[in-house]
């Protein structure tokens, strides 16, 4: 996160980049690398079913944000995603340990075609 400060990126910034790359969901990430031009290049896992639950990124925030859940809802087989950073926790968390955002969401490995909460009507 400090490094995206430095570099004048918000959050949705990069969003944007990833979305750009075909990025759904921030476990899809294997490495990013922010260039030199301000551009983000993405390393990602081969097969959307072998990367790990992540954060939501599509639809773009602006038009449907994830929705927030409370910490209690967090089981080892539904993990949660902080809607600060991507932090992505298998267990009830106030807050975030790497941020301290204190909202969740779902991680999930296909936000375009889960069939709970995270199913987006465009
Ligand atoms: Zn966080």
């Amino acid at each position: 996160m400090a490094a995206l400060s430095q570099a004048r990126l918000s959050l949705e910034d990069v969003f944007e980049n990833l979305r750009l790359a075909g990025i759904r969901q921030l476990g899809q990430v294997e490495r990013a690398y922010l260039e030199q031009n301000g551009h983000v290049s993405v390393i990602q896992y081969e097969c959307l079913q072998d990367a790990p639950r992540g954060l939501p990124i599509v639809p773009p925030w602006d038009l449907q944000c994830p929705p927030t859940v409370t910490d209690t809802q967090a089981t080892a087989d539904q993990p949660l995603a902080c809607l600060g950073c991507g932090y992505v926790s298998v267990q009830p968390c106030a807050s975030c340990p790497r941020c301290g955002h204190a909202a969740w969401t779902w991680a999930c490995q296909n936000p375009l075609r889960n069939s709970h909460e995270l199913t987006f009507h465009v």
